[in-house]
């Protein structure tokens, strides 16, 4: 059943995509076969919320998992529950929330499926208390078009379950995933914004407060110069004690249509961020916010990848290690200011420690700085060739979820391990990002 175009969320590059929609799991073997006889090679598509290419097949003939959307068992004693891979975070919470429980690891949206969650092993604002999501996936069933439905769990023989954490989903089609939740007494959170000056109050900040609080990150303002360059807000938070268990279900604004140019640009975002800014007063300022806009404040506004123009949008999200966090960061941002670009939405955060179990994963130990970028050809090139020169001499990398431009010889360097997720890959799933960065 061909169910018709879908894109990235970027909706940069442009491929649009054929989705051969999955109604049953029981159907999934077969329509990887006869997809890939049609035509070659496919890839699974979640639910579109990867920005860059690495979501759209080589072909572009994807498997639409998204109508997997049943539990299939869900113990509350444990937290411990197992769902069909198309199942939406949001749908998760759904269930999870009015008995007290959350997911351990969120990404910014909500509407990630299951399988997209683990082919990329995506992090949040916790990752330096628990790691990225592939850390709390117990198990998961996978077909292949080479070895049928198999189950994975951690350690075993192939090396299945680490290549297909952070595998971008190369090895198979997950079908289902087993995952442990977290326990919360309450679906509010308590938070603390701070202002600050620079990044080098930034960087005191996080090594002050991120070991105390189950969340933390900032938003940095990337248009600010000169004396005002690194300013932004840190923001901490935790689960509170108390006040109710209570799903957030209230109605969405949408952005209706693509305007035809992009609402973005360097006025609308000096005058934004200048606002944005100074409506925090200095000090520690406490709250009580709910999940929803403190874990999803855009997924209140659904569409909004349109606002960017029908040229579509990057984002560019890099991790640098520790040592050399604070340069490196700094470069960037003047880098970013100077060439006049950058989004409201810019998000600066401390990695941890804790190891991911998956091969590819993208987190390590450092500062991990991600912001959007209206696509405007060779400008957002040149700035992108500028900042990737910075990433690389820090010893960085660039997360695959999120890019559409990174070179194979700089892709190569960083993720050693490719040759290993290569020789595990499903030979009927290619993606163009994975075209793109190992055979250029
Ligand atoms: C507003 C917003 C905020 C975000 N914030 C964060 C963040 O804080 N942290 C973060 O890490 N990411 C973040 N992301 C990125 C997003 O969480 C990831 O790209 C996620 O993987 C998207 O899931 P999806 O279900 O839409 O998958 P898709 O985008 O459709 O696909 C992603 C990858 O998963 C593979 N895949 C999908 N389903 C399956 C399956 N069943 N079996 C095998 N492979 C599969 C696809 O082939 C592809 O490689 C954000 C995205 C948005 C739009």
């Amino acid at each position: 059943m061909s169910i018709g175009k879908l894109s990235s969320w970027g909706r940069y590059p442009r491929f649009p995509q054929t989705g051969h929609g999955i109604g049953w799991r029981s159907e999934l073997p077969g329509e990887l076969a006869r997809v890939a006889a049609e035509h070659g090679t496919l890839l699974p598509f979640g639910n579109g919320r990867s920005y860059g290419d690495s979501c759209l097949a080589t072909t572009d003939q994807v498997l639409h998992l998204r109508p997997l959307d049943r539990f299939i068992s869900a113990d509350w004693q444990t937290g411990v529950i197992r769902a069909e891979a198309g199942v939406t975070l949001d749908e998760v919470l759904r269930l999870a929330i009015p008995r007290g429980w959350f997911l351990s690891v969120t990404p910014g949206t909500k509407f990630a499926t299951l399988g997209g969650a683990v082919a990329n092993d995506v992090h949040g604002k916790n990752h330096h208390v628990r790691g990225s999501f592939g850390c709390h996936v117990r198990r998961f069933g996978l077909v292949r078009s080479d070895r049928g439905r198999i189950e994975v769990a951690p350690g075993d023989a192939d090396g299945l379950f680490a290549a297909t954490i952070g595998g971008l989903g190369l090895t198979g089609i997950i079908d289902w995933v087993e995952l442990q939740l977290m326990p919360i007494k309450s679906s509010l959170v308590d938070v603390v914004n701070i202002r600050f000056d620079s990044l080098d109050e930034f960087f005191a900040l996080s090594r002050e407060l991120d070991g105390q609080h189950e969340y933390a990150v900032a938003w940095i303002d990337c248009a600010a110069r000169g004396a005002s360059a690194g300013r932004g807000i840190y923001m901490v938070g935790d689960h509170a004690p108390e006040g109710g268990l209570a799903y957030d279900d209230k109605p969405k604004l949408s952005v209706p249509l693509v305007p035809p140019i992009s609402a973005i640009n360097s006025v609308s975002l000096r005058v934004f961020n200048h606002f944005y800014y100074n409506a925090a007063k200095p000090g520690r300022h406490p709250g009580r916010v709910g999940y929803e806009p403190y874990f999803y404040p855009l997924d209140r506004i659904l569409h909004w990848n349109r606002i960017y123009g029908p040229k579509g949008f990057q984002q560019y999200q890099c991790v640098i290690p520790e040592s050399a966090g604070g340069a490196a960061i700094g470069d960037m941002l003047d880098a970013i200011a100077a060439a006049h670009s950058g989004s409201f939405l810019a998000v600066l955060k401390r990695f941890g420690d804790v190891a991911s179990p998956g091969l590819l994963s993208f987190p390590e130990a450092g500062a991990t700085l991600a912001l959007d970028f209206p696509e405007h050809g060779d400008a957002t090139a040149k700035l992108f060739a500028n900042l990737d020169a910075i990433v690389r001499a820090a010893g960085g990398r660039i997360y695959p979820a999120k890019d559409a431009h990174m070179g194979g010889e700089f892709f190569r360097a960083c993720y050693p391990q490719w040759t290993q997720l290569e020789a595990l890959r499903d030979p009927a799933l290619c993606s163009r990002f994975w075209k793109r960065v190992t055979q250029a």
